[in-house]
């Protein structure tokens, strides 16, 4: 009887075990992004690990900084924030 109970235990340790290997699996990137965030999905650190990649640029016209898939570039290549920044700089 004491050898069952002890199969029944190691058995629900081993289970419980590959429960937490699975979630460590799935949580793996929020881990090493945030310290181990409780975000259900990846969602955050998906967006985190995106705007790092996201090269930066500085507007010509008022200096502010922002993802370069916004800029708007003039006919010399110059970045601006807005269409307005880069009207203005030009007169
Ligand atoms: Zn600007």
């Amino acid at each position: 009887m004491k050898l069952i109970i002890l199969f029944v235990i190691v058995l629900a340790v081993i289970v419980w075990l590959q429960r937490l290997k699975k979630n460590l699996g799935r949580h793996r990137s929020d881990h090493a992004a945030s310290g181990g965030s409780a975000f259900p999905n990846g969602a955050d650190s998906t967006a985190a690990t995106s705007a790092q990649v996201e090269a930066m640029v500085a507007c010509a016209h008022c200096g502010m900084h922002f993802p370069a898939s916004e800029a708007l570039v003039d006919a010399s290549g110059t970045v601006f924030c807005s269409a307005e920044h880069r009207r203005l700089h030009s007169s």
